[in-house]
């Protein structure tokens, strides 16, 4: 079985510059990156090289592709390369585009022909644990497609009106039937392929890779459960926890 991991790495991260959301143009921090989360330093490391670390420690991943923009590919390449030797096959940095959608569209477009599974991870989310990478991969083998997800603990309302402010409540969702979705999400190489052939064809976006997948016909996807420490780092508060949990991470070894 061989297993390709895709990390997309191209955000300008405006989510952890401002708290109002982000509007289509950049700021000057985030085009620069003093604002990109996937290369803030976790003890002295970018949080991306902290999530690599974890699939090259995992003995089903052969190669990994990274996807960060253009005029990063150099730097993070001859960075992450010193960290990829534990790797049984390739570490490639590619090219990322606008959206996440387009960057993991341009890594699974590198991908080698004979890869059976692919695992697409945010390269934000460097608490994953081996065993859980191992759960998704295991049930994808079986199954053709999983996701990571956990069981939300607060009561999710649907709003009309603008979710920063003036929202108003128009129902509940019942907590039992919903799913955070995390990630890894791992399918077979040809179900991904198809999907996102398909999204393109009808200009369909979503912000994970299940999304695309679930429109496919006769495809399933199983869920795995994860951790709540799987966390995206994504707001300026987010840096405090990764803190806390690498400190506990690293003494647990
Ligand atoms: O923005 P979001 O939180 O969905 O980002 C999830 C992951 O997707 C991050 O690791 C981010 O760097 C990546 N991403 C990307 N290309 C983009 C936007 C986001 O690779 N254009």
């Amino acid at each position: 079985m061989k297993l390709a991991v895709i990390l997309p790495a191209a955000g300008l991260g405006t989510r952890m510059q401002r708290n109002a959301p982000p509007t289509s143009t950049p700021t000057a921090a985030e085009v620069t990156g003093t604002s990109r989360k996937q290369f803030m330093l976790l003890e002295n490391a970018p949080i991306l090289v902290h999530t690599v670390r974890k699939f090259v420690a995992s003995p089903l991943v052969h190669d990994i592709v990274v996807a960060v923009r253009a005029d990063d590919i150099d730097w993070v390449a001859d960075m992450l390369h010193r960290e990829a030797r534990g790797l049984l096959g390739d570490l490639r940095v590619v090219a990322g585009g606008n959206t996440r959608q387009e960057s993991v569209q341009n890594a699974l477009d590198s991908l080698d022909a004979d890869t059976d599974l692919v695992a697409v991870h945010d390269a934000v989310r460097p608490f994953v644990d081996l065993d859980t990478i191992r759960r998704v991969v295991e049930e994808a083998q079986v199954t053709g497609a999983a996701i990571v997800g956990i069981v939300p603990v607060d009561t999710v309302k649907q709003v009309s009106g603008a979710q920063a402010g003036g929202a108003k409540v128009r129902s509940t969702i019942s907590r039992e039937r919903l799913i955070l979705a995390q990630t890894p999400q791992v399918f077979r190489l040809d179900i991904l392929r198809r999907a996102f052939d398909l999204a393109r064809q009808d200009n369909f976006s979503g912000t994970d890779e299940s999304s695309l997948v679930e429109r496919l016909e006769q495809v399933e996807i199983g869920v795995v459960l994860g951790s709540d420490r799987n966390i995206k780092i994504t707001r300026p508060g987010d840096m405090d926890l990764a803190r806390l949990f690498f400190e506990q991470e690293t003494a647990r070894r």
